[in-house]
């Protein structure tokens, strides 16, 4: 495979089948992951960063002075950085400071710049700040990922149908973590219009917000909100899954031990519920979830410190 922008490189990523038994699952069924992490720089969401800048490009929203704005957790400002390149685009990423040093040293690399806000503020500090930013600056572009359009639309109009037809359609569930929640909403409206059948299982991390409690931080990284996503609106969600720091660090030592994956916190998370979804099926089902980024990006966290076996609490896998 020959190509000359690595924009031909977001997307059509493999999907790693696994047996849930292996993993604490239930015997018979098995689990498929969209590596997501292979996309060209290292997450789910070079494919947002390359619809968010390539339509407000066709819209006339941006010009070549024009400064992007966007307040992010970091893979996302990755993600424009890497689409906005070809163009020459000034862009400015709002990063709470707790978020992982490489991916920042990455959006650098791309030449993107930072601006830091407090942890405690949480992303919605972020969002303010960019805001405020976008007021200041003139000729900015703000998408705001979390409520645009578009963030959604990327995943319904890609990654939906990519796994829909890798497999067949044959898919009992769908699992997937929320940060802004666009992936999750824009996959799981896609496979709900192909087969209204398929459970729709949503991830957070304890400190998340979906399955009540108040929200307080987590060391899984990506995934986890401090308000309902409004990209749920119309949406059916059939069950939501917290998953602790634990848990989903221990599947994420795992998938590196054992498999070779060398994914973030949040494909731990999002393997752990699905392992735990596959209880709630009959044997022989088919569950496909994503693991949208890279672990390289979290070595300054030392993700890979740490248990890495399942087997927990006299020899039943803490994952149900
Ligand atoms: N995992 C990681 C590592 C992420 O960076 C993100 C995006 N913040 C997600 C999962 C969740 O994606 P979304 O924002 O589409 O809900």
């Amino acid at each position: 495979m020959i190509v000359t922008d690595v924009k031909e490189l977001i997307g059509n990523t493999p999907l790693f089948a696994f047996d849930a038994d292996a993993l604490g699952g239930k015997p018979g069924s098995r689990i498929f992951a969209k590596l997501e992490y292979l996309n060209p720089g290292g997450s789910v969401k070079d494919r947002l960063g390359l619809q968010l800048i390539h339509q407000a490009i066709l819209r006339g929203e941006i010009d070549r002075q024009t400064t992007i704005i966007e307040p992010t957790a970091g893979n996302t400002g990755i993600g424009m950085a890497l689409a906005g390149i070809e163009h020459g685009l000034s862009m400015i990423f709002v990063i709470p400071e707790k978020f992982s040093l490489e991916k920042q040293q990455l959006i650098r690399a791309l030449g993107a710049q930072i601006v830091h806000t407090p942890t405690v503020d949480g992303i919605q500090g972020a969002i303010e700040k960019a805001k405020s930013l976008a007021k200041e600056i003139p000729n900015s572009y703000l998408p705001l990922q979390f409520h645009h359009a578009e963030n959604p639309l990327a995943y319904s109009k890609t990654l939906g149908p990519e796994i829909y037809q890798e497999l067949h359609g044959n898919i009992d569930s769908f699992v997937a973590g929320v940060g802004s929640g666009g992936t999750f909403a824009g996959v799981a409206t896609y496979l709900a219009k192909q087969n209204a059948q398929i459970r729709m299982v949503a991830v957070e991390p304890e400190g998340s917000i979906l399955n009540g409690g108040s929200a307080h931080g987590h060391e899984i990284e990506g995934i986890g909100v401090e308000f309902i996503p409004q990209f749920f609106d119309g949406l059916t969600i059939d069950t939501i899954d917290t998953i602790s720091d634990e848990e989903g660090f221990r599947y994420t030592r795992h998938l590196a031990k054992q498999y070779g994956l060398l994914v973030g916190s949040s494909s731990g998370a999002a393997l752990a519920a699905s392992v735990k979804e596959s209880w709630r099926l009959p044997s022989g089902s088919k569950i496909v979830t994503l693991f949208p980024d890279s672990g390289d990006r979290y070595l300054s966290k030392k993700i890979y410190e740490g248990p890495s076996d399942l087997i927990d609490n006299g020899g039943k896998t803490d994952a149900f």
